[in-house]
């Protein structure tokens, strides 16, 4: 009798441990229904938590037990910081298996499938003086086009130290396409991609569908690896490159937004890829200025020009003449200043010919 009453007991633990479990793991209930995020999951986890306590006191010390490793991640969950890329530091295992786990997910037909996506998490990580973008990469598991797109990367040259990078818990990509959040996008979104809709996931802190296991679109990856832009001069040579430097006209350390290249006044200063003229004025810094709008977020500024070719409101060609090279604005000498911006942000310029 008292064995039997003892196997019950265990039996009701262990029923207990799995009802908690299913919200420590969140799994894939949460993303078929819209995804709450991780910090509506724990207030479950925490209210069925204390829920038990009140309701089974003999089971006290077990559930103090089971509350106590309910109510940690609410103090780590919401950080996830990578602090280092050691193949022995924990979270970068745990990121991996999840890594892993949710691609095998993603890759595998829903009739098939015999578990569900862990949900979209973030992690946080530092770069550090010897990192670069391919080591990043394959130490966390990701592919370029993941870390491209969740990071807004124009290209794997686009890391500086200090810089802090999110590190999905899953491969894939944001659609840019801004839909809001709900049903219908869900949808669509499974049309375009061609994705089983439970799979899609909104993440509330981007305002972005993301959508696991898709890669980024042929333009996109275009632009990333630096094809997509050509050099804005046939001729001529980089008299100053992106990043800090001495500025020429007062000494002091200033951040360079683009590319100075020197050349003789009148040169054909050409569009570097195609798009819309959506700039072309005389300005101060620049002195007579031409900005030229590109997909995917995209803008390309060709400064100092002695004419302007083209005018506010003109596509133009990849190639296609859009001015003159001379030395107007803020200039010490006959030179394109030439800059890349994405979504706002000074990006190093890249060419296939030149890295
Ligand atoms: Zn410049």
């Amino acid at each position: 009798m008292i064995i039997y009453l003892a196997i019950t007991k265990i039996k009701a633990w262990i029923r207990k441990i799995l009802i908690i479990s299913d919200f420590s793991g969140f799994g894939g209930t949460s993303i078929i229904y819209g995804g709450p995020d991780n910090s509506q999951i724990n207030k479950y986890r925490l209210s069925v938590t204390v829920f038990l306590i009140f309701t089974d006191i003999n089971s006290m010390p077990l559930l103090l037990f089971i509350f106590a490793i309910s109510v940690l991640p609410l103090f780590s969950s919401n950080l996830l910081l990578l602090s280092n890329l050691d193949y022995s530091n924990s979270s970068l295992k745990k990121l991996r298996e999840e890594v892993k786990h949710n691609l095998k997910i993603s890759k595998t037909q829903p009739e098939l499938r015999k578990n569900f996506l862990t949900s979209l998490k973030f992690y946080k990580y530092k770069v550090g003086k010897k990192d670069n973008f391919f080591i990043i990469m394959a130490r966390t598991g990701m592919d370029l086009d993941t870390l491209s797109s969740v990071n807004d990367l124009s290209s794997p040259q686009d890391l500086r130290e200090g810089m802090v990078l999110k590190i999905p818990n899953m491969r894939g990509v944001f659609d840019r396409d801004n839909f809001p959040e709900g049903n219908e996008s869900k949808h669509k979104l499974s049309l375009k991609y061609n994705i089983d809709q439970t799979l899609l996931v909104f993440d509330r802190e981007n305002q972005e569908w993301f959508i696991p296991g898709k890669g980024l679109e042929r333009t996109e990856k275009s632009f990333f690896y630096g094809l997509a832009f050509g050099k804005p001069l046939m001729e001529g040579f980089l008299s100053s490159g992106f990043g800090i430097r001495h500025d020429p006209f007062t000494k002091k350390k200033t951040f360079h937004g683009g590319l100075d290249i020197a050349a003789e006044k009148g040169t054909e200063v050409i569009a570097a890829a195609e798009g819309e003229v959506i700039r072309c004025e005389k300005t101060g810094g620049y002195g007579n200025l031409v900005v030229l709008k590109h997909p995917l977020g995209y803008e390309t500024r060709y400064g100092h020009l002695n004419e302007f070719a083209v005018r506010k409101g003109d596509r133009v060609k990849r190639g296609e003449k859009i001015g003159e090279v001379g030395s107007t604005g803020r200039s010490t000498g006959n030179h394109l200043h030439f800059e890349v911006r994405r979504f706002s942000k000074n990006q190093k310029p890249v060419f296939k010919e030149h890295t």
